[in-house]
């Protein structure tokens, strides 16, 4: 399979002799695209898709650092190896430090260092996508952990309070895990925690985040929501765990509730710490009410 490299770099005659580059390339193909701005060569870097990223320097009134601060804090997970026309060390490390994986000097460059730095750059780039995902989710259910949550969490509460839309924090909780655990035995906890993980995510738009918050207790951000809204999502989290009963490989048939309780951002709390409060009370209440069921703090 051929992987899409994209080449950033106002000179077409770079892009022509690059392309003539990748032609000698000796081991599996990649296919060469190129923007010639910095605003199209950013927003095709945020669409994703491409294995590796050539960026230039030198973009018009732009630079290419400029560039790679923009697509990392756009969320750019593409690797990518930059390209000046002269060796500079204080652009070299400048690059490094802004994301870029490589450095190279355009006049030094022949087809074996291109194909070697480009090779580099996305096995390296696989490493940090890895590395990263351990260390932003659970490995049990791949959902978010508690460290990413209280990330997301941070963040959100500063656009909220930006651009003055609220949002949700729903918190949900197994009912009776302890005698899943107690009855079936660990493994069998596992596997129901991985499948509840599972059944609340597919529940949720694509911009709103579940994290594992604890053993058996998840949080959903819902991003955008008000309070009838956010009870909304906390029904729609129990309804989608109870809707039929969890089969384990080669073991019992389980029926599976969870409780859940909401409270909205700015709403019911001022801080990420208050939301989280809020929202653990109104659990503690679906739970004392009799369990499978949503409780929103509003109405505590
Ligand atoms: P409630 O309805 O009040 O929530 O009761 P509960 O039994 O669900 O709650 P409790 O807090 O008493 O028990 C939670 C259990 O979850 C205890 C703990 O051993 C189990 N647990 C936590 N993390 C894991 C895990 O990763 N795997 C498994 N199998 N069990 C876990
Ligand atoms: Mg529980
Ligand atoms: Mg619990």
């Amino acid at each position: 399979m051929s992987r899409k490299i994209l080449m950033i770099d106002d000179d077409r005659m770079q892009y022509r002799l690059t392309q003539a580059h990748f032609k000698n390339f000796r081991g599996e193909d990649f296919t060469l695209d190129w923007a010639a701005t910095y605003e199209e060569g950013l927003a095709r870097l945020l669409e994703g898709g491409f294995a590796a990223c050539l960026l230039d320097y030198q973009l018009g009134e732009r630079n290419g650092l400029e560039l790679i601060r923009a697509a990392v804090a756009g969320g750019s997970h593409t690797p990518i190896v930059f390209l000046t026309a002269e060796a500079s060390e204080r652009v070299d490390i400048e690059a490094m430090n802004a994301g870029a994986l490589d450095y190279l000097v355009k006049g030094e460059i022949s087809s074996r260092t291109l194909e070697r730095s480009l090779r580099y750059a996305l096995k390296l780039g696989d490493t940090l996508e890895a590395l990263r995902k351990l260390a932003t989710h659970d490995q049990l259910t791949s959902l978010l952990n508690r460290r990413e949550f209280d990330r997301i969490l941070a963040e959100e509460k500063e656009r909220s309070r930006r651009f003055g839309h609220p949002f949700a924090l729903v918190l949900v909780d197994i009912d009776h895990f302890k005698s899943v655990n107690d009855t079936h035995g660990h493994p069998v906890g596992d596997a129901v925690l991985q499948e509840v993980a599972i059944r609340l995510t597919r529940g949720l738009r694509d911009v709103d985040r579940a994290a594992r918050f604890g053993g058996e207790e998840f949080a959903l951000i819902i991003m955008q929501a008000d309070r009838k809204i956010a009870l909304e999502a906390a029904q729609r989290a129990c309804a989608s765990v109870r809707s039929s009963p969890i089969q384990i490989d080669g073991g019992p048939e389980l029926q599976i509730t969870v409780s859940a309780g909401a409270a909205e951002m700015p709403a019911d709390a001022a801080s990420g710490m208050e939301l989280v409060a809020a929202a653990d009370k109104a659990l503690y209440a679906a739970k004392s009410r009799g369990r499978n069921c949503a409780v929103a703090f509003s109405e505590l």
